[in-house]
């Protein structure tokens, strides 16, 4: 994640003073930034990896300790020379985000703290007949609940953020459009934030551009700077980190792949048109093929789909592969448009992996070959809670942006 440092050349007369309070404002969030990312570390490790000298260091971290961000452990001696340093770490509680992810088959919400840990987190299976969105925001209350309850004593709640298989607006959480939920028009942000009585605004995004986030953070590939995530369920979601920042669009709505043309005789989707990728790749079209259609819906008809792959049955076999295939037709144009380092494959595709890899890649032939070379395709390291992950980063980069304002202001 970049962080502007354009004032930091500004050193002359009256900004002499901005410049100060920026440059300061900017160290702090990298040492925030880094014990957030690479956990605990000495503080002689701190001055190594910040560049800033020890006594710096150490105003930073008394600061950040002061916001309850931070805790410093006893001195330990150092491998290799030099006196011996404490240890510095995040204090998880101190800065706590609600996560909140709203798909067709599941709804999952977990308290997720600085540091990127997981106090508490829960899935439940999608009850069909209760996507109105007030009914939503009722289960994700009672979801919630006992989760925040559960939280240490005197743990700072800064909000939340959802992540949701649909349109949503970045600046305000309002969702234009949720084809497999029939959602239209959904001011979400401001209904989650009365709902669950938590500080406004809630921040709303779509579920695959968190999990790209989720995965680009957290996700254990510190060098990779390209990355596209997709997202299986009803739906295919499509998120894409480039040169390390999101690759949103003017208002949020880039990355939706789900609904680009894969088969012009294809089925109709749910979003109006014909033959979109999600129609002949998405959960849906498994299903039929594995012959489940009708049989059971949502977490349960893939537990059925799972069992029967594992048992070896032929007709849940050829569902994979096919499935495959033409998630690998979409993934050859994902390829050829943004020659990313590691196509992550999430949701469904996660768990179904190992039976529908070998065809996806023999469908993605037809792309670029150097590109296609260079693009790993594998599977999310986080798993399903990725955009639950994510949609914790989205807020908890605020604190890292500037510590002192979000908890002063909390
Ligand atoms: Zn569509």
């Amino acid at each position: 994640m970049g962080r502007g440092n354009g004032k930091l050349g500004q050193s002359a007369g009256s900004m002499r003073g901005v410049a100060a309070d920026e440059l300061r404002r900017h160290n702090l969030g990298a040492v925030l930034d880094h014990l957030h990312l690479a956990g605990p570390v000495t503080r002689s490790q701190l001055t190594v990896v910040t560049g800033l000298n020890r006594s710096t260091v150490a105003d930073l971290i008394g600061e950040l300790a002061a916001l309850g961000l931070v805790t410093e452990g006893p001195a330990t001696v150092a491998n290799g020379p030099g006196r011996p340093s404490p240890v510095v770490d995040v204090r998880p509680h101190g800065a706590v985000v609600l996560a909140v992810e709203i798909s067709v088959d599941s709804l999952a919400v977990a308290t997720v703290g600085i540091g990127g840990h997981v106090f508490n987190q829960v899935r439940v299976a999608r009850h069909r007949g209760h996507f109105r969105p007030d009914q939503t925001i009722a289960d994700i209350g009672q979801l919630s609940a006992p989760l925040l309850d559960a939280l240490p004593e005197g743990s700072h709640v800064l909000g939340a953020a959802a992540a949701i298989v649909g349109i949503a607006r970045r600046s305000d959480g309002f969702v234009h459009f949720g084809p497999n939920l029939g959602w239209r028009d959904v001011p979400l942000g401001d209904m989650l934030a009365t709902g669950l009585g938590l500080p406004a605004p809630v921040a709303v995004a779509n579920d695959a551009d968190l999990g790209a986030l989720g995965e680009f953070r957290r996700g254990g590939r510190p060098d990779v700077e390209h990355l596209v995530y997709i997202s299986g369920e009803v739906g295919i979601g499509c998120g894409v980190i480039a040169g390390g920042s999101p690759l949103l669009g003017s208002a949020g709505y880039a990355g939706e792949a789900g609904h680009n043309l894969v088969n012009p005789n294809g089925t109709e989707c749910g979003c109006g048109a014909t033959g979109c990728w999600e129609t002949e790749a998405g959960e849906k079209a498994l299903l039929a093929r594995a012959g489940l259609a009708g049989e059971a819906v949502g977490l349960e008809a893939l537990d059925l789909l799972e069992d029967r792959t594992i048992a070896g049955d032929r007709q849940a076999l050829e569902a994979m592969e096919e499935t495959g295939h033409w998630l690998g037709i979409g993934i050859r144009t994902l390829i050829n448009l943004f020659n990313p380092e590691v196509v992550v494959l999430g949701g469904m595709y996660h768990r179904f992996f190992d039976h529908l890899i070998d065809s996806a890649i023999r469908s993605t032939s037809g792309a670029v070959d150097v590109s296609r070379s260079m693009a790993e395709i594998s599977r999310s390291n986080i798993g399903l809670g990725a955009p639950l992950i994510g949609a914790a980063e989205l807020v908890l980069a605020g604190v890292i942006d500037d510590p002192a304002a979000v908890l002063h202001s909390g």
